[in-house]
């Protein structure tokens, strides 16, 4: 196997410090390696990353959820991993390695065996005639916690920040789209411990800017957004979304002023009523039998859904409160929650229902409910005139509602999700509504685990006090996933160098002529002395097989040794994103190649340009 040690130099802009990857062998040869590339899109993958990947011989499934990183799906997840690696060390995380298995009892001080379900994986051992279970960790914040709660114990040795890259464990209820959700899967995890929220404001930050170096470096077109806070509120939460069509997170985007946030947690800019005012109607009784739903109503009595005002019963802490929204918007509960300054928030059983509105469930009405609990109205209530609403009597709504006039609410509050083209809650823009990816996530976590934990440290005025902690992850297989979710065309995966299984493929035309394939390889052999990686495809095969396996791959840049170039001393060469290739001098070949692709891991600019311009370009 043609392979050698020489790792490679790179220098990132951003900080200016120089890395060597830990990519071990940077050459091969096609026929001693092992990519079963498939011509054929394999059943059950819906999406491309998924398509792609199986067919490019990246990843093999082995069930759902679990897949086999072939050799080049191998090298591709350990350069993502290598890039993740040097940005935390450069952020002065410090590495370790916890084990996958960790005993029952650390989950249940947190609560989190019971919070995180049937996702938690256990597994009952037998020990010495005795069953013991324990927990395949789905993320590490029980055993940092536990870990650090031993060793530490003064102010004087914070604060710190520990990471590792392990596999995580998390028996997702579907497992789907290839490697963005598996059961078993490859996190970075880091867990930063401070003693005070300045303290962790710092460390937060600095992982912060981290990611952005790290997505950066993958050549991901990223956006950080603003997601669900926790204990901690305020600013405490940002996800690293990538916007992707099959993406199953939900991201709400203003261009005009850079707002961005997670579905769940964006707001919503001060709304208006969108009509001209219109005479009030009088109330009127209507039966509906057997007709309950949004859509069911606004058929039977011929109006739209934003003509109707629903009302719907939960219960905040356990106690019933009521929460009117315009018919053709969703309720979002964390607003919910926060609004009612509940811990919890519930959607009430139908008993509980039934004795709040004494009606069956589907007929709730702010008209004559049973019971005065508190009722709060999203603020696009204030604009339906003569709405619709349930009646609190089974089979009937009524119709002409009006506000103010009919019924009054204790308190108007954003309590819905946002929907496109609402208005910026920052500027005067208007928000855009997009499917994204998370490929990581930054969080402040507070004390929650330090307290159950008790993790304390002595604090300088010698009072014991709660580490204050925030955790951080990356899914390194979404990485992969995400970018080529976003990068690809019709005949294959386009690899930003940083992340590309070889760097340069050599394809001589025709194998069995002597003069092509030693001049190929001994590009081959060049190359992989410069410190580029780089694969030879020596198969003896057709050069159309051939040039379908390079874009189907995607590796960034292609020289084709071709009999006719070769009579007048040409070889071509060409990125994977270009139309069209390049002739150059043989004796000078290896030295451009060597040169674009030491400017291209520097910066990813060529391939940024040319495919943010092109692929991303038409999703944004
Ligand atoms: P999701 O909402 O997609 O289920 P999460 O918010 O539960 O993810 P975190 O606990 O924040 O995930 O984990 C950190 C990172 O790990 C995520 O940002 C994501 O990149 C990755 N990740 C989480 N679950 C999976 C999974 N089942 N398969 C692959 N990667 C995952
Ligand atoms: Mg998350």
């Amino acid at each position: 196997m043609p392979a050698n040690l020489l790792g490679f130099a790179l220098t990132h802009p951003s900080h200016g410090i120089v890395f060597r990857t830990e990519v071990e062998e940077t050459s091969m040869f096609w026929t001693k390696t092992f990519i079963p590339t498939l011509k054929e899109s394999p059943e059950g993958a819906e999406i491309p990353s998924h398509v792609l990947m199986l067919r490019a011989g990246l990843i093999n499934q082995v069930m759902a959820g679990a897949y086999t990183y072939l050799p080049l799906g191998m090298r591709s997840l350990r350069k993502a991993e290598s890039i993740v690696r040097q940005e935390m060390d450069a952020a002065g995380a410090i590495e370790l390695m916890m084990p996958s298995m960790s005993p029952i009892g650390l989950w249940e001080q947190t609560g989190r065996d019971e919070a995180f379900g049937d996702v938690l994986v256990r597994v009952e051992l037998k020990r010495h005639n005795r069953k013991v279970t324990v927990v395949l960790g789905p993320t590490h914040e029980e055993i940092v916690t536990d870990l650090v709660a031993h060793h530490v114990s003064s102010y004087r040795q914070l604060p710190i920040t520990l990471y590792q890259i392990t596999p995580k464990f998390r028996n997702e209820e579907r497992p789907r789209f290839g490697v963005l959700r598996t059961s078993e899967f490859l996190m970075k995890d880091a867990y930063s411990f401070d003693t005070s929220v300045d303290g962790l404001n710092r460390s937060y930050e600095a992982m912060y800017r981290a990611y952005c170096r790290i997505f950066d470096r993958c050549c991901l077109a990223y956006l950080p957004v603003e997601a669900e806070s926790g204990p901690i509120g305020g600013d405490a939460s940002h996800e690293f979304m990538v916007p992707a069509g099959n993406g199953e997170d939900k991201i709400v985007h203003c261009q005009m002023c850079g707002y961005a946030a997670n579905l769940e947690r964006a707001e919503i800019g001060s709304r208006q009523g969108s009509e001209a005012p219109t005479s009030l109607l009088p109330l009127q009784l209507v039966a509906t039998p057997g007709v309950s739903t949004i859509e069911q109503v606004s058929n039977f009595l011929h109006c739209r859904p934003q003509d109707l005002i629903k009302t719907l019963i939960y219960l905040a802490d356990g106690q019933p409160v009521a929460v009117l929204l315009r018919g053709d918007h969703e309720a979002n509960e964390n607003k919910i929650r926060r609004a009612f300054r509940a811990k919890e928030i519930a959607l009430a059983d139908p008993r509980t229902i039934e004795e709040v509105t004494g009606a069956p469930v589907g007929f709730a009405g702010p008209i004559g409910l049973k019971k005065d609990i508190p009722l709060i109205a999203d603020y696009d209530v204030q604009y339906v005139r003569n709405g619709v609403t349930g009646a609190n009597k089974a089979d009937a709504h009524y119709c002409g509602v009006n506000l103010g006039r009919d019924f009054q609410v204790s308190q108007f509050a954003d309590l819905r999700c946002a929907v496109d083209n609402d208005p910026c809650p920052r500027c005067s823009g208007s928000l855009r509504l997009r499917p994204a990816i998370e490929v990581g996530h930054v969080f402040k976590l507070g004390t929650k685990y330090s307290e159950a934990l008790n993790a304390r440290f002595l604090d300088t005025d010698e009072q014991l006090k709660p580490i204050i902690m925030g955790c951080y992850g990356i899914g390194i297989n979404r990485i992969l996933a995400a970018l080529i979710e976003t990068t690809h065309d019709e005949n294959g995966i386009i690899w930003p160098v940083a992340l590309a299984p070889y760097e340069v493929v050599v394809i001589p035309v025709n194998v069995t002529d002597e003069r092509s394939r030693e001049v190929a390889t001994s590009l081959h052999d060049e190359l992989s002395k410069a410190g580029i990686d780089v694969i030879l495809d020596d198969r003896d095969v057709r050069a159309g097989v051939k040039f379908k396996d390079a874009d189907l791959i995607g590796f960034p840049l292609r020289i084709v040794v071709g009999e006719r170039g070769l009579a007048q001393g040409n070889v071509e060469i060409k990125w994977r994103w270009e139309k069209t290739a390049e002739m150059h001098r043989l004796e000078n070949v290896a030295a451009v190649a060597a040169e674009w692709i030491r400017e291209e891991r520097k910066t990813g600019e060529r391939f940024k340009a040319a495919v943010y311009r092109t692929t991303i370009g038409r999703d944004r």
